[in-house]
């Protein structure tokens, strides 16, 4: 993805009231890949359970505030987004509050994503070989569009819901 700064990503969020907005830290920007990036995913460095993405559409970046369910929730189910077969990571339950007055109203939309984020750099794996003369990279490249596909999705569905 391309890269975003501090006051693009402050500005993304489309389900932050303004007092989330003002809480939030974010991650050391100088210190990301975003060539290595489908989206942007971090937890909140100072408040628990609290955790963002900001996911690049046509319409420009769109930034997703995002609560983890209670730790009991944790658990080694696939991914929503990447959907790797075997991921390396743990899976966890968030959850994101529509915009406008349903969110305010209690209106939430669950998924299952890696705990810290991991997709970009699990779609980006080379697949294990499926057959003779099987397309690594094809195969490799089809993942990583397919990820890019589902967290517009999820961006979509927020939005329109
Ligand atoms: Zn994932």
């Amino acid at each position: 993805m391309l890269p975003l700064d501090d006051k693009t990503i402050r500005g993304a969020f489309i389900n932050a009231s303004r007092k989330e907005l003002s809480d939030l830290s974010l991650p050391d920007l100088d210190a990301v890949d975003w060539d290595a990036l489908d989206y942007l995913g971090w937890r909140d460095r100072r408040i628990a359970r609290r955790a963002y993405v900001v996911i690049p559409t046509d319409d420009g970046p769109v930034g997703i505030l995002l609560r983890q369910a209670e730790a009991s929730y944790r658990t080694r189910a696939q991914c929503a987004l990447c959907q790797d077969v075997t991921l390396p990571n743990e899976v966890v339950f968030y959850s994101a509050k529509r915009p406008g007055p349903a969110g305010r109203n209690g209106d939430t939309v669950g998924t299952l994503i890696c705990a810290d984020f991991q997709c970009s750099a699990n779609v980006r794996k080379p697949p294990p070989p499926a057959y003779l003369g099987f397309d690594i990279e094809a195969a490799r490249q089809e993942r990583m569009a397919s990820l890019r596909t589902r967290i517009a999705n999820l961006a979509r569905s927020l939005v329109e819901g």
